[in-house]
């Protein structure tokens, strides 16, 4: 077993690949690593990964609950603690928000056809039903996923789990799940599946700068599923957790001119501009990263969904609630 002070540093160091490889935004996901039969360090709630340390990471006790460190554990400690159980040769868990896991957590997981070595490499694969972050509605409907023998879990409407022997092969895992579910996903309106870059003096680019004066940042992306889903619809509703709280119940679309978009700014962090894609209103460029990140990913779900004719949305209780609740912890901290 490894030493509690090496995992601290692997844990603190996967946060930023986690990062980095577009797996979550921001503060989310969550990574831990066994220390014994009952215990592992888990990454901290609401720490951003770039100021991570290893003096950062949380040694949880998944027998008594209790816990040692600086800070607290995330909130999701409770299915973390449901793999190592489940499985005694498991070393790491990754919870991610991946884009295209979520879109096929969404709909079309009955129809996704893996060969014998994807399922072998993912370790299985197991959908489960939706839960609100941190809940034990949650826990127990992840914790029967698990007990189908499936490594690769994903969340319904909120993300994924991974389990791994090692980082490696978490890690592994986690990006051969996106690239099985990418090839399954219709959100994906061009081929080339990068995110096009707006290149200076495009339409979009006119219309941020002419805003920019009035806002502390914009950011925009001209990813193809924001274009299209701007031209399929006037408005998505949140189906994935992480836009009910980040961007709304609702992101809207409205006319590419600089009055549209800014008046819409008013009162929503991220809006569809028509044909052109999407701007978000944020502090500062990583906020407006995972803002961007977040509406291209609602979109690639809204049109998968919508291809597939198999959508569900938040309830509108869940929704709101879940704004409310990131609108408050948001702005205690910010100092609001
Ligand atoms: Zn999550």
């Amino acid at each position: 077993m490894m030493t509690v002070e090496t995992a601290k540093t692997i844990v603190a160091e996967s946060g930023l690949k986690l990062l980095e490889s577009k797996l979550v935004a921001r503060t989310w996901g969550n990574v831990s690593c066994r220390t014994g039969d009952k215990t592992f360090v888990i990454t901290p709630s609401g720490l951003s990964y770039e100021q991570m340390t290893a003096a950062d990471i949380v040694v949880y006790d998944a027998e008594s609950g209790n816990w040692e460190g600086s800070r607290k554990p995330s909130s999701e400690k409770g299915v973390h603690a449901a793999a190592y159980a489940q499985f005694p040769d498991a070393g790491f868990v990754i919870h991610t928000h991946q884009m295209y896991a979520s879109a096929i957590g969404l709909a079309g997981f009955d129809r996704l056809k893996l060969t014998d070595e994807e399922e072998a490499a993912l370790g299985g694969i197991a959908l489960s039903k939706y839960g609100l972050p941190g809940s034990k509605k949650l826990m127990k409907n992840v914790k029967a996923s698990l007990a189908t023998g499936a490594h690769a879990i994903l969340m319904a409407q909120h993300g994924a789990l991974i389990v791994g022997k090692d980082e490696k092969e978490a890690f592994e895992r986690a990006m051969k799940l996106e690239e099985v579910c990418k090839a399954a996903c219709h959100g994906q309106p061009s081929t080339s599946g990068q995110p096009t870059q707006v290149s200076e003096g495009s339409a979009l680019k006119a219309i941020v700068d002419s805003l920019a004066p009035s806002f502390q940042y914009l950011a925009y992306t001209s990813h193809p599923a924001t274009i299209r889903t701007s031209q399929a619809s006037a408005v998505i509703e949140a189906q994935l957790d992480d836009m009910a709280q980040m961007i709304g119940p609702k992101l809207y679309a409205v006319p590419a001119s600089a009055e549209a978009v800014g008046k819409a700014l008013e009162t929503q962090d991220a809006v569809l501009v028509k044909n052109l894609g999407a701007v978000c209103k944020a502090v500062d460029k990583a906020d407006g990263d995972a803002l961007t990140l977040l509406t291209e990913k609602a979109c690639v779900a809204y049109l998968h969904t919508h291809a597939l004719g198999d959508f569900v949305n938040l309830s509108w209780l869940d929704a709101n609630l879940m704004r409310f609740v990131y609108l408050k912890k948001y702005s205690k901290k910010s100092g609001g």
